[in-house]
């Protein structure tokens, strides 16, 4: 069992922090950095799609509300796409941006472990790079209310809270009492130790850096439950944020699948205009397109 250092962590607040930032402006510039406020390590597994840009857009501007993070994009493709490229360098907050595949093995199956390979990219960074804060896997189609920001960044090993949204319970959520942490509340527990969705933890920078084997299996249903466990944490150790679990801060909202675009028509009414630029900008696909909008649904 790696050693754990309690005096070089943050010291947990004694009652939820609602940052003086969000209560008196409601906002803080983007990419705003605030000496002495723990980083947050954000991990967002990407690929690319008709959708991608938007979903980024729309998180990076939830992002932007939030100071001292640093936002680790990992995309799984064969080329980075050079509109999220470029739309990182521009957005104003602090981005990293790592590329990498799903191994071939993977990518034949009909279940696929999605977004493994770069939520590992990420964590390979963060091993690399960071040295305190907390780190936080946030899939780009989920919805993040900013409270939940604030909290995660006092986490001092793990810490859990609910997430709406997931199977037909429309939550999955710790079971708190007194406190604690004594069970899962989610639709879809099988042989898991944590019954979690991906959304529905953070760990803390130098707690995971302590634990050098810790990492996340090629094993579709299986990716957070094991790589909770390949933290050692036990149940009774856990930080329930939210209030204890009584808020919903996250949901696991899913975006409409979008068709590749008909190109745009090259005649006397498009050509010499605005289209010359917007036919570029339009999603034509990638030559995976029967794979991308007949998805096959997971077990999460
Ligand atoms: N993802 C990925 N590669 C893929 C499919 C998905 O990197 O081939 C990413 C995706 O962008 C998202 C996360 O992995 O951030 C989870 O995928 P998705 O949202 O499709 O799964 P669901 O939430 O529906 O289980
Ligand atoms: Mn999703």
């Amino acid at each position: 069992m790696p050693q754990t250092s309690e005096k070089s962590r943050p010291a947990a607040p004694s009652k939820p922090v609602v940052a003086p930032y969000i209560q008196e402006k409601r906002y803080c510039k983007p990419g705003e950095w605030i000496e002495g406020l723990p980083p947050l390590y954000i991990v967002t597994p990407t690929y690319p799609r008709a959708e991608q840009l938007p979903e980024l857009t729309r998180f990076a501007q939830t992002l932007m509300n939030v100071p001292n993070v640093v936002w680790i994009v990992s995309e799984d493709a064969p080329q980075s796409t050079q509109a999220i490229v470029d739309y990182l360098k521009e957005c104003g907050l602090k981005t990293v941006y790592l590329r990498v595949q799903m191994p071939a093995k993977y990518q034949k199956v009909k279940n696929k472990p999605r977004g493994v390979a770069n939520r590992l990219a990420g964590l390979d960074w963060i091993r690399a790079n960071a040295k305190d804060g907390v780190l936080y896997f946030a899939d780009d189609d989920n919805t993040y209310d900013i409270r939940l920001f604030e909290q995660m960044r006092w986490t001092r090993g793990v810490s859990m809270f609910p997430v709406g949204l997931v199977t037909k319970l429309g939550v999955s959520t710790p079971i708190v009492k007194d406190g604690k942490v004594v069970g899962f509340y989610d639709g879809w527990i099988a042989k898991r130790k944590f019954p979690i969705d991906m959304a529905g933890f953070a760990v803390n920078v130098q707690y995971f850096l302590q634990r050098p084997n810790a990492t996340m299996p090629f094993k579709v249903g299986y990716e957070e439950d094991g790589f909770v466990i390949s933290l050692g944490i036990k149940p009774a150790e856990i930080e329930p944020l939210a209030y204890n679990c009584t808020k919903i801060w996250v949901w696991h909202t899913q975006t409409k699948k979008n068709n590749p675009a008909t190109p745009v028509v090259q005649n006397n009414a498009t050509k010499g205009t605005n289209l010359d630029i917007i036919k570029n900008l339009i999603w034509k696909g990638n030559g995976n397109e029967a794979e991308t909008t007949h998805k096959n649904k997971g077990v999460s």
